[in-house]
């Protein structure tokens, strides 16, 4: 297969880097060169923000039902586009194809969420307590934005935040994944197509990630920074915002427990485990399963269950018809999955199933790795205290509510957590105890754009989708109106 050349997208123009600099995207499916685009630094970086701060003047002015009609046409293209762009995800990604269509589908969703939110920022007249005042709270936009997104979906990570961000009033500089670059230029196409402004979306594509963000965490043009990955690196751009009180959103890491009770309905709650371990992404999703927990009277019926339904996944090339599971992202990716199995049975742990990177052609062309289930796990080993991002499924057992209520919530992260239960009294206990951002009470299906999304603790800063959405990229303003005397 020949490489895909592309340009990025800087002031309603398809440009190339200086010095036409270019990097390498990779099928993580099989190593091949599937794509070749722009290697921007800084220079081109600063040159986004300015075209996105010139456009901030008049994009901000556009009514919102304007700039909602616009998005809606985004939407409206993507759904057009929506078999092409999924084709992108899966080269760069490496995820099957109908979940690639099934990310896009659910992505462009934003567009239309938040062109209709847009009419609906409204303000306050509040009853003033001085007979010759008024006065009015109301909401603008905040300015120039650089968003930053990761690989595991390259669509929905994207439009997340720069539907409300665009919707709010806001103009965009985005980064993409470096693993994961060529689906973000294809939604800019759609932007363009759509009759976007110039300087309203402009897409940096870049091999190394850092003086991007410098560029962006420095320039004092850029007034808020959207960022989506790893809490470790959401942890360096908190510090470094901290210099000009920089406006942050962060949806960071997650270590989800998944909680099936014994009077739950055992054939949802398992398929909900499996569909939550190992069918987003093939684990590497922040609302990812990260930790299972059992009721232990139905463990012994539980967990042969669950190891049968692992064995009988389809793990392959995302183009193969019916496949379930497709690849890591990269080398770092499996070796690590290696280590958390190692660390596991180092530390008294069982492998049921799994536990190593396919040997066989033609998966042990790409970074792929055998779902795994893994028993009599202790709740301080790797596997259950880190993020996994990957096809492994620790089981653990406990006894009573309470316990698996302490035991789920002794993390620092806070991001998605799910439980299996019919008692409605457990149901209201156990929701309000879980400390995380999304309770999916059996369900295993995640959010939508109506809710809002993000996380507690480590997991997050703000709120993406929802009402909230919206509002991440808006000031408060107050007006005193002093009446003539
Ligand atoms: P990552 O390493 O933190 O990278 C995320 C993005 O940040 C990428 O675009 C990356 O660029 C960029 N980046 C890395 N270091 C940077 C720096 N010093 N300055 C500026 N940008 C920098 O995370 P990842 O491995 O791509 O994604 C996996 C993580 O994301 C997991 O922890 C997962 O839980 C989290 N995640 C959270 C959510 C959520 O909604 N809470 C959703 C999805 C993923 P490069 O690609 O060039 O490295």
């Amino acid at each position: 297969m020949v490489a895909e050349r592309f340009q990025m997208y800087i002031d309603g123009k398809w440009v190339d880097a200086e010095g036409r600099k270019t990097f390498e995207v990779i099928n993580p499916a099989d190593k091949s060169v599937v794509g070749i685009v722009p290697d921007a630094g800084v220079a081109e970086t600063r040159r986004a923000i300015e075209a996105a701060d010139r456009a901030f003047r008049s994009w901000s002015k556009t009514p919102a039902k304007e700039r909602g009609v616009i998005l809606k046409r985004v939407m409206d293209l993507m759904a057009e586009g929506r078999d092409e762009i999924a084709r992108l995800v899966v080269l760069e990604n490496g995820k099957p194809y109908e979940e690639a269509k099934g990310e896009v589908g659910f992505s462009m969703g934003y567009f239309g969420w938040f062109a209709e939110e847009a009419r609906r920022t409204y303000g306050d007249i509040v009853p003033s307590p001085f007979a010759h005042k008024r006065l009015w709270v109301t909401q603008q936009p905040v300015g120039v934005v650089g968003a930053i997104t990761p690989w595991n979906f390259p669509a929905n990570m994207i439009t997340r935040k720069i539907a409300p961000a665009m919707a709010a009033g806001c103009t965009v500089v985005l980064k993409p994944a470096s693993a994961t670059p060529m689906t973000a230029l294809a939604i800019a196409r759609c932007a363009q197509d759509a009759g976007l402004p110039p300087g309203v979306l402009n897409i940096v594509t870049a091999s190394k990630s850092r003086p991007i963000g410098d560029e962006m965490l420095n320039n004092p043009l850029v007034k808020k920074i959207g960022f989506t990955g790893s809490t470790a690196v959401g942890k360096g751009l908190m510090e470094q915002a901290a210099k000009q009180i920089k406006r942050i959103s962060f949806e960071l890491g997650g270590n989800a427990p998944f909680i099936i009770f014994d009077d739950a309905d055992f054939d949802k709650a398992l398929d909900g485990a499996i569909a939550m371990k190992f069918l987003r992404v093939g684990g590497q999703s922040c609302i990812c399963a990260n930790r299972i927990y059992v009721q232990e009277s139905i463990a012994s019926g539980f967990i042969p269950a669950f190891v049968e339904k692992t064995k009988a996944l389809k793990v392959g090339l995302g183009f193969e018809p019916g496949m379930q599971v497709g690849p890591l992202i990269n080398r770092e990716a499996q070796q690590s999955m290696q280590e958390f199995v190692d660390d596991a049975v180092a530390h008294g742990a069982k492998v049921l199933t799994g536990g190593k990177p396919y040997t066989k052609p033609p998966l042990d062309k790409g970074f792929f790795f055998e779902p795994t289930v893994l028993v009599d796990v202790k709740d301080d080993t790797r596997v259950c205290v880190e993020e996994i991002f990957g096809p492994i499924a620790p089981i653990l057992t406990f006894k009573t509510e309470e316990e698996v209520i302490r035991r789920a919530n002794e993390t620092t992260y806070g991001l998605a957590s799910y439980f299996y239960s019919r008692d409605m009294g457990r149901i209201v206990r156990v929701s309000e105890g879980l400390e995380a951002g999304l309770v999916g009470v059996n369900d295993a299906a995640g959010y939508t754009h109506e809710i809002p999304f993000g996380g507690f603790k480590e997991s997050g800063l703000g709120r993406e989708g929802g009402r909230e959405g919206i509002e991440e990229y808006m000031e408060v303003k107050s007006v005193v109106v002093a009446l003539p005397t």
